[in-house]
């Protein structure tokens, strides 16, 4: 284990405050983070989720620590407006498309992959389905109903919150006070079968047309959205486990039916620390498809969008989200992806200086003291932005080293060095990597298969050609025809 991580502290949603982290087992941390629901190409604001929870699974790992990284991916019972009524998200895309929704699942669940391999997020150790855990899911209500906590109402079966209220506190994560709750709900009578509105399904019943069904003791049906998270929680991390992230968005109602669900069975508190990453907006205001104010990770990768002046590519729009910290809104713009493009050129030239630092006798700084400061930041509920901050304040020194305003000794360099590629590769998962028409040496090995590929053609060699572009095209190189000759585009 790494000595820092004794002082590594973590807001707390629960608490409402930071507190040391102090994992269950020694040396094991499991962490579950709610994934996707894939009914359409994943959001940019869900990347800055994701992104923010690769970077506390990174730091985790940086300090020692084995994680199980947990994170699930909603394939049924999510339904519109994250209510117990409406139509399944994935359903309504099936149908409107004219597909089995499993073909929505793997469409999306590709996309997803794609957009967060593109941005350099490690994927989650485990990444279990709803579907794949229905049997779980029956079982878990099962032992809520025996516990009196449900109730069974026309083939479909609800959580008491009220009864549950009596013995436990429904609000003790969004801290909303159930009284309140009743008292700001429209009354659903004759609409529903809950008996209250603040009751939410465990297991609805399918109606005819509802294509997503599994049998179940009450009848053909599917699974609450709030459920599959408890199943999956439990079977891979235990009744009790570290770490359970998701977005802002999600702590109340999901993440609090997910603490009645696991309390009302097992009786015991689920999770110690529950994180929340916040929301991105663009242009100061709430990003949303319906409005326009919106934009797609690919879109911002290529350019193809009316919102920003060019493409950026993922390295910088994930540096763009690490200079903010996961608890506050982030705003993107223009001008805010452009003065982060300035300073992650700064940082990479800075670091490409390290290797070349003349060294000296001895050190007329200490780097200790910028080391610690790296340690302090993450530490501090993994305070990426004063991270960067305080490596922007090295690459000043790197620069004065270099002009011989200050001086470094061997020793310092290879140490400062090892210690700046762990935190800007391996913490906050930066790759740097040239962007196209940059990487020369690529450049030339290029223009050699182009060269090869045009010559094939000549020849009427369709067959060769075809292959140097597909062979290409598989490892993310594409070959694009123009009148000035071929060039060719990386995938982000
Ligand atoms: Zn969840």
């Amino acid at each position: 284990m790494n000595k820092a991580a004794a002082s590594l502290r973590i807001f707390n949603s629960l608490s409402g405050s930071k507190e040391p982290f102090v994992p269950i087992e020694e040396k094991h941390v499991g962490m579950y983070v709610c994934g996707p629901t894939v009914y359409s190409n994943v959001h940019l604001g869900n990347c800055r989720t994701f992104i923010s929870f690769d970077l506390v699974y990174r730091y985790l790992k940086y300090l020692g620590y084995t994680v199980r990284y947990v994170r699930n991916i909603t394939d049924a019972g999510h339904l519109e407006n994250d209510a117990d009524e409406g139509e399944d998200r994935i359903s309504k895309k099936a149908r409107l498309e004219r597909i089995e929704p499993m073909e929505v699942v793997q469409r999306y669940t590709v996309d997803f992959h794609k957009t967060l391999a593109a941005f350099n997020t490690l994927p989650p150790n485990i990444e279990p389905t709803a579907t794949g855990h229905i049997i779980e899911q029956i079982e878990i209500i099962k032992g809520i109903l025996k516990a009196g906590f449900a109730y069974e109402v026309n083939g479909s079966v609800y959580f008491d919150v009220k009864t549950y209220n009596e013995t436990h506190h429904y609000g003790i994560l969004s801290g909303r006070n159930i009284e309140d709750m009743i008292h700001n709900t429209r009354d659903l009578s004759g609409q529903s079968d809950k008996r209250s509105p603040q009751d939410f399904a465990l297991w609805k019943k399918a109606e005819p047309q509802h294509i997503m069904r599994w049998p179940s003791p009450w009848g053909d049906g599917f699974p609450g959205w709030h459920l599959e998270c408890t199943a999956m929680s439990t079977k891979y991390l235990g009744e009790q486990f570290d770490i359970h992230g998701g977005g802002m968005d999600l702590k109340f109602p999901h993440h609090e039916c997910e603490i009645a669900q696991a309390k009302a069975i097992n009786k015991k508190n689920p999770v110690n620390t529950w994180m929340h990453a916040n929301m991105l907006t663009l242009n100061g205001k709430k990003m949303a498809k319906s409005t326009g104010n919106n934009i797609l990770p690919q879109e911002l990768f290529e350019g193809s969008n009316s919102i920003l002046s060019k493409a950026f590519n993922a390295d910088v729009a994930r540096f763009f989200m690490l200079q903010a910290h996961y608890r506050s809104v982030l705003d993107l713009s223009n001008d805010a992806l452009e003065a982060a493009e300035k300073g992650y050129n700064r940082l990479k030239q800075g670091i490409a200086l390290l290797p070349e630092l003349p060294a000296s006798t001895s050190s007329s700084f200490d780097v200790n003291e910028y080391i610690a400061a790296y340690h302090n930041a993450m530490n501090d509920d993994f305070n990426s932005p004063i991270l960067i901050a305080q490596l922007f304040e090295t690459v000043k020194m790197i620069q004065r080293t270099q002009k011989g305003d200050e001086t470094l000794t061997q020793g310092d360099i290879q140490k400062l060095r090892q210690t700046i590629n762990l935190f800007v590769f391996d913490v906050l998962g930066l790759t740097l990597a040239s962007s196209t028409g940059e990487n020369t040496y690529l450049d030339k090995a290029l223009s050699v298969l182009i060269h090869m590929r045009e010559q094939a053609r000549a020849n009427k060699d369709f067959a060769t050609s075809d292959q140097i572009r597909d062979a290409l095209l598989a490892k993310g190189i594409q070959l694009k025809d123009g009148k000035d000759g071929t060039s060719y585009t990386l995938e982000s």
